[in-house]
């Protein structure tokens, strides 16, 4: 039996015929931008995360390009950067012309706010925090830091579609939240899609323009913008997608839960996860042990499929390489491991992949 790490070809049959049909009724319309697709997804977007403005876009990276220039972020600026993300989070403070800074994270993987105060200095115009794994910041103390030293918040929340803090979406605490429909996120396009979320009804407007070439009406170019629309098609597929995700989302805390019952046990691993179990959505089920390479191995040898996120940090790339020492995040990116979770993954494979793994370790 072959495990695969996530597979989309499992899609259920009743999901491709509906995502066929909406393909049909998109192709018969012969309405490939804009339209009522997209604001449709757009309103679901702000019922389900209620939030007061969504703005659908073309992916998850373009949406933190555009926030950091809707909050005009550029040259000259610092923006505080957690170490281990997925390069987009830092790719976009060097391509609006600032400094990223890098902050150091703790071992759920997340902003250490115990370091936070030497990143700081007079130059910082903003702070990314990165939900990582689908685990939130905790952004009422970051929101108190924020205000305090008068930065402003994006959130990078890619990975925590459907991640909640005391009842508040991830993405909706900041001055805007980044969302990506990548196909391999919870909620997932059938290609690149992303989305702002804010509560500021100006910076909507200016988003909304900065998305598509500075214009709020046709040829009355008032802002330097670009392309970064979303596809209409992707958007009818999302409005597809999104009525089936509470059900998808409860497979996945259901896995979840059963991977930490199964490891409770297991000093040689931890799990792991925020502080706060609640504000999880599943996204990635992330283990941490010194024999990470050997169980790696050990698992692909019985054909279960792992991945890293991330096996570097960004410290350690060439294009974002500093001095600063991150002792934990070094630790970390050598112990971390992410196992199969997902509502494609079935009970027998679970099963094998919780026994195997108890196997390696016996
Ligand atoms: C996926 C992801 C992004 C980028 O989203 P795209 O839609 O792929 O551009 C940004 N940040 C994080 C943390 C991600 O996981």
């Amino acid at each position: 039996m072959q495990v695969p790490f996530l597979d989309l070809s499992r899609y259920p049959e009743q999901l491709k015929s509906a995502l066929q049909n909406k393909f049909v009724a998109m192709l018969g319309k012969g309405i490939f931008s804009g339209g009522a697709e997209v604001a449709d997804f757009e309103a679901k977007l702000c019922q389900f995360t209620k939030s007061e403005h969504a703005i659908a876009c073309s992916n998850g990276t373009d949406a933190l390009e555009v926030a950091l220039r809707a909050l005009d972020v550029g040259v000259g600026d610092k923006v505080i950067v957690p170490v281990l993300t997925w390069v987009s989070t830092i790719e976009v403070v060097k391509l609006v012309g600032a400094e990223p800074v890098l902050a150091a994270i703790g071992l759920d993987g997340l902003l250490n706010f115990d370091e936070l105060n030497k990143n700081y200095t007079p130059e910082v115009k903003a702070i990314l925090p990165v939900h990582l794994y689908g685990n939130m910041v905790e952004m009422e103390k970051l929101m108190e830091w924020a205000a305090q030293k008068n930065v402003q918040v994006i959130e990078d929340g890619a990975q925590s579609f459907g991640a909640h803090r005391s009842g508040k979406h991830a993405g909706t605490f900041g001055n805007i939240g980044c969302l990506s429909f990548y196909p391999t996120k919870n909620l997932g396009a059938l290609g690149e899609a992303g989305a702002l979320l804010t509560q500021d009804e100006l910076l909507a407007k200016k988003i909304r323009k900065l998305i598509n070439h500075g214009q709020e009406v046709r040829d009355n170019h008032t802002l330097l913008g670009k392309n970064a629309r979303i596809d209409s098609m992707q958007a009818g597929f999302l409005n597809v997608m999104i009525a089936q995700f509470p059900q998808w989302q409860q497979i996945r805390a259901y896995q979840a839960q059963r991977y930490r019952d199964a490891f409770a046990e297991l000093s040689e691993i931890e799990i792991v996860k925020s502080h706060d179990e609640n504000s999880y959505n599943a996204h990635l089920f992330v283990l941490r042990t010194v024999e990470r390479d050997r169980l790696k191995h050990f698992l692909s040898e019985n054909g279960i499929e792992t991945k890293i996120h991330y096996p570097y940090l960004l410290s350690q790339m060439p294009p974002y390489k500093t001095d600063a020492i991150f002792l934990i995040g070094e630790q970390f990116v050598k112990e971390i491991l992410s196992i199969p979770l997902n509502p494609w993954l079935e009970e027998g494979e679970q099963n094998k992949i919780i026994a195997t793994i108890k196997k390696f370790f016996k």
